[in-house]
């Protein structure tokens, strides 16, 4: 059951009941979950809901009726998020492992994690345990395999997923590994299950050869009450009747899973087809039916690979299908960032202790979202009400950093921020994009032939303009930011009433979606900036945003432009400006992929410096 505990509960009244739970000889687990502060537990004495609901301090309680209750969607209506060091699986990003099946040399192990980096692979994945059918194939390195997977750590920053066979390796993956995986063949294997609910690190558990959904989760059931909360689920594939392929993809898992579990999902075509040819559309359906993550097997000499040489990538052929991904993922919401770990690399290098950064609007926006994608939630994310605050709580040391968004795929640059930037002594130290799906929400007794108005952003409405067209009797209402069209909605209680805006903002204010993706079109992307006051620690560096404006005579901004060109600089980006207090006289913001300040390019900046009345860097990220 679910004790949902009160609001106002007092910290006493929480330690009785903790400690009553103990004495009980409960499992509990404390979550928050949509602003309610939920512990689950399983009770293992004769005391009922009511008795519980009897405590003070305790609101209400509800009863889980699925056997699998830790890790059902019951306990804990969000998705939750599984953090392997940088990596968030079961977020926006689109988590791809990759590597061989089995580790078989230093030189295979790391020339393939580069490889599969290159494209676009956050984790790699090898086994050292190898568990085969025939007791004469390659049965895996095993301890010297586990010690390949940390150099290759080492050498990449790719964290590492090594299958475990036996409690007694328990140690060594501790020692060695960033994710434990639980084989197909394993699935069932308590002892196996309840020593892995005792470590650290996160477990991908696969599903068996012949489970079904149900045992499936009973097994993560396992792993989450021993107390590892961190577990992955992944399908590769069930046996049926059909020979074709090696084993049958269940697909429609994803969608049963995702209203079962709060846990996230990763699809292993490779060893669900056992056919390198059949592996790529596979995981583009994975991708398209909502699974989290992917993992799949790529070796650079699969004919002479010591196992599953004929399922695996060809590297190139991996590279083919992480651009594909990329194109389908925006489709269902989510995207695969080819700069993952890049970024992460600098949020940890600005980040240690506690820090904090501004977004603009509340709690469940865009800007929030993007905060929460760029930092995770080791940064504390807060709601400021203008740019303008952003920029002056950064100025003022008040916050750390500010994310600010620039530009959208569909309406266009956000010209506050580009002036603000040319008004303010501050530094971009990065960028994140996040794609923005927006939903039409209502309260919960509403429906759509009864919504007489409809509040949003002006840039929301710019980029669902199809969407206000088809709906002519509802009446748009300009508002600043979307989940204050959210809050307002909420406060109103008028059921006349929708908003748009994300998902997120409808659960944090307990509304319902009822019409989603409702933009023109789905690659509907903001880039946002972080912004802050000085740059910290090292970082390698691929792009500068600088602005500079030029003298007012013929072709003075073609020769700043030939520059860049003579120097094989790629411009991602060029705005033009008014200059503030000089009328028809403008300032450009330029993005450009290079490092201005590095050495090669100094005769360049020689030469912009020269042909610039004014030139700033803005940041280098
Ligand atoms: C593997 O991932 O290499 C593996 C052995 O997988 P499974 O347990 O799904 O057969
Ligand atoms: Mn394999």
């Amino acid at each position: 059951m679910i004790l949902v505990l009160d609001n106002k509960i007092t910290t006493n009244q929480k330690a009785k009941i903790t400690s009553q739970l103990s004495n009980d000889g409960c499992i509990t687990r404390e979550i928050t979950d949509a602003g309610q502060t939920l512990i689950g537990i399983i009770a293992k004495n004769k005391k009922t809901a009511a008795d519980y609901k009897r405590m003070k301090g305790v609101a209400d309680v509800r009863i889980i009726k699925t056997s699998h209750k830790l890790v059902s969607r019951g306990f804990k209506s969000q998705d939750s998020l599984v953090k392997i060091g940088n990596v968030v699986v079961g977020g926006d990003r689109i988590v791809v492992i990759a590597g061989p099946c089995a580790v078989e040399s230093h030189a295979q192990a790391m020339g393939i994690a580069k490889e599969v980096k290159k494209y676009g692979a956050v984790l790699f994945r090898g086994g050292a345990y190898k568990p085969r059918s025939s007791p004469y194939s390659f049965q895996g390195m095993e301890e010297e395999g586990l010690k390949i997977l940390a150099a290759v750590r080492e050498e990449t920053g790719l964290g590492v997923v090594t299958e475990m066979t036996s409690p007694a390796q328990a140690e060594l993956m501790e020692k060695y590994v960033d994710v434990v995986q639980i084989g197909a063949r394993n699935m069932q294997n308590f002892e196996l299950l309840k020593c892995v609910g005792k470590m650290s690190k996160p477990v991908v558990l696969k599903r068996g050869l012949a489970s079904t959904i149900q045992e499936w989760l009973m097994s993560a059931e396992y792993i989450v009450a021993g107390g590892n909360n961190n577990v992955i689920l992944c399908e590769r594939g069930i046996r049926t009747f059909e020979p074709y392929t090696r084993n049958t993809l269940d697909l429609s898992a994803i969608p049963v899973l995702k209203q079962l579990t709060h846990l996230p999902i990763l699809i292993d075509p490779s060893h669900a087809t056992g056919i390198r040819e059949k592996v790529s559309p596979m995981a583009r359906a994975a991708v398209a039916a909502g699974a989290d993550a992917l993992m799949i097997e790529v070796h650079n000499d699969p004919d002479n690979a010591l196992s599953d040489g004929p399922q695996s990538l060809y590297p190139e052929q991996f590279g083919e299908l992480t651009r594909d991904l990329y194109v389908i993922a925006p489709v269902v919401g989510k995207q695969l960032d080819f700069d993952y770990l890049k970024k992460s690399e600098i949020a940890q290098m600005n980040g240690g202790g506690a820090k904090t950064a501004a977004f603009i609007g509340e709690n469940g926006d865009y800007s929030h979202k993007a905060s929460l994608s760029y930092f995770g939630d080791d940064v504390t994310s807060i709601p400021m009400k203008s740019y303008r605050d952003i920029f002056n709580g950064c100025a003022s040391g008040s916050v750390e950093y500010g994310v600010i968004p620039v530009e959208n795929s569909l309406s266009g640059s956000i010209h506050e921020n580009f002036d603000l930037l040319q008004e303010y002594d501050l530094k971009i130290i990065g960028e994140v994009t996040i794609r923005i799906k927006h939903g039409l929400i209502v309260h919960e007794s509403a429906d759509k032939n009864s919504i007489k108005t409809i509040l949003a952003s002006p840039p929301a409405f710019s980029q669902c303009k199809n969407f206000m067209d088809q709906s002519p009797g509802a009446e748009p209402q300009p508002v600043k930011a979307n989940t204050s069209a959210v809050r307002h909605l909420k406060e109103s209680g008028d059921i006349t009433m929708a908003a748009i805006g994300s998902a997120m903002a409808a659960d944090i204010f307990d509304m319902k979606v009822i019409e989603d993706s409702i933009e023109d079109n789905p690659r509907n992307f903001t880039r946002f900036a972080i912004i802050a006051k000085e740059y910290k620690g090292k970082k390698k560096v691929g792009k500068t945003s600088i602005i500079f404006s030029t003298g007012n005579k013929p072709g003075a901004l073609f020769e700043v432009m030939k520059l860049f060109s003579n120097a094989h600089i790629n411009l991602v980006k060029l705005e033009s400006r008014p200059i503030l207090g000089k009328p028809w006289e403008y300032m450009f913001y330029a993005d450009l992929e290079a490092d201005v300040l590095s050495d090669a390019l100094a005769p360049m900046m020689a030469e912009l410096k020269d042909k610039s009345e004014i030139l700033r860097i803005l940041g280098r990220y």
